[in-house]
């Protein structure tokens, strides 16, 4: 067996492929002296519409930014409370948090996704929004969550964060909520040359109150209705996502691809991972598959040249951070138990059919062992 050497992901390898045009983008926009706002700015918040069909975007510094403006907007307070999932990245939580208000957690599914079923129980006075997380650019059950939003009339407000083009009954992610919020950092499918975000929404109040939450809180120059952050995307970002954004559709693709060739080639039995459902279409932002056996087969994955990721070895309501919020261990079964069986193989659009064959039989050898 060759010993090929394929990274988890390869951002230089990106880089060197479109070096060229980026840095007369990049050149462009620093003679322009338009380094903050701009043309660029106002382009990415139209051209990305096309991709969550909604009404208004707005261009933010990074994805965290997005969930803290968005549940701001949707009236989120102090000792409000927010469900979501401990199972996501440390941000979703954090958003919550900062606000003085409460995430109150809800176990996932085998998915990894919310467990619909269980956040009804959940629900209390204090509740002011329902956080969905579209893990690895699947969505999350959105019908059931539109029944309760309804039924309690609680808005939902999306992280869409690793899920830009991903849709659920053809409906994209980010026209589900009343805010969807999404991240441009460079791991993420759309990703920039640094940090980077943007919220959507079809709500033009929430649209203009962001454009300022985000710009000082200023309605224009001298005015301030009330105070603001300073969380705009920078315009070399913008540039550079307007750019990306014309190969997305192939970036996703591609990754849709790489999928059925795990899908074909892995041997599910020592394997878990959750087939696509006929409603879905998911952009694999990443490939988690779980198994029993994590620990020697990333082990084993290094030995043999292929990186791989864990995505989270550590649960939310189990980091330190947390200790004020009051969870405990098993308070999550799934959720903890999929921290210690998940692992995240190479999906990414530079990786080919041959790619995807050599980490398959690599990972299927290792439990003929
Ligand atoms: C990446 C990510 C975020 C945070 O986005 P940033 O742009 O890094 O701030 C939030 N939630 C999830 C699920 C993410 O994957």
């Amino acid at each position: 067996m060759k010993n090929e050497k394929i990274p988890y992901v390869n951002l230089s390898k990106q880089w060197k492929k479109e070096r060229k045009i980026l840095l007369k983008i990049i050149d462009n926009v620093i003679l322009n002296q338009d380094w903050v706002g701009g043309d660029e700015i106002k382009k990415f918040e139209k051209n990305i519409l096309k991709f969550t069909n909604t009404k208004y975007a707005v261009a933010l510094n990074s994805g965290t930014d997005a969930l803290t403006i968005g549940l701001a907007l949707i009236g989120v307070r102090k000792g409000d409370e927010v469900i979501t999932t401990p199972n996501s990245f440390i941000a979703s939580a954090a958003s919550i948090v900062h606000l003085g208000a409460k995430p109150i957690f809800v176990d996932v599914k085998h998915d990894q996704n919310i467990d619909t079923s269980l956040i009804e129980n959940k629900i209390t006075k204090k509740t002011k929004a329902i956080m969905p997380v579209h893990l690895t650019g699947r969505m999350s059950d959105m019908s059931q969550i539109i029944k309760l939003s309804k039924k309690y009339s609680i808005p939902i407000i999306e992280d869409a964060a690793q899920a830009i083009g991903s849709k659920y009954k053809k409906k994209p992610a980010g026209s589900f909520g009343k805010v969807g919020c999404f991240s441009a950092h460079p791991l993420k499918n759309l990703n920039a040359i640094g940090d980077s975000g943007y919220m959507v929404t079809n709500d033009k109040k929430i649209y203009e109150q962001a454009k300022q939450l985000s710009n000082h809180g200023l309605k224009n120059r001298n005015n301030a209705n009330r105070f603001g952050y300073v969380s705009r995307m920078d315009t070399i970002q913008a540039a550079i996502l307007n750019y990306r954004l014309k190969k997305l559709d192939k970036t996703i693709k591609r990754r849709r691809e790489n999928f059925k060739y795990y899908s074909n080639y892995l041997d599910p039995k020592n394997i878990y991972f959750p087939i696509e459902e006929k409603y879905q279409f998911n952009t694999y932002h990443t490939f988690v598959v779980q198994t029993k056996n994590r620990n020697n087969l990333k082990q084993y994955l290094l030995k043999n040249g292929i990186g791989t990721a864990i995505h989270y070895p550590i649960p939310i309501h189990l980091q330190k951070s947390s200790k004020n919020l009051n969870y405990k261990k098993n308070d999550f079964i799934n959720t903890e138990k999929q921290a210690n069986q998940i692992l995240t193989l190479p999906i990414n659009e530079n990786l080919n059919k041959n790619d995807i064959i050599t980490i398959s039989n690599l990972t299927n050898q290792f439990f003929k062992k």
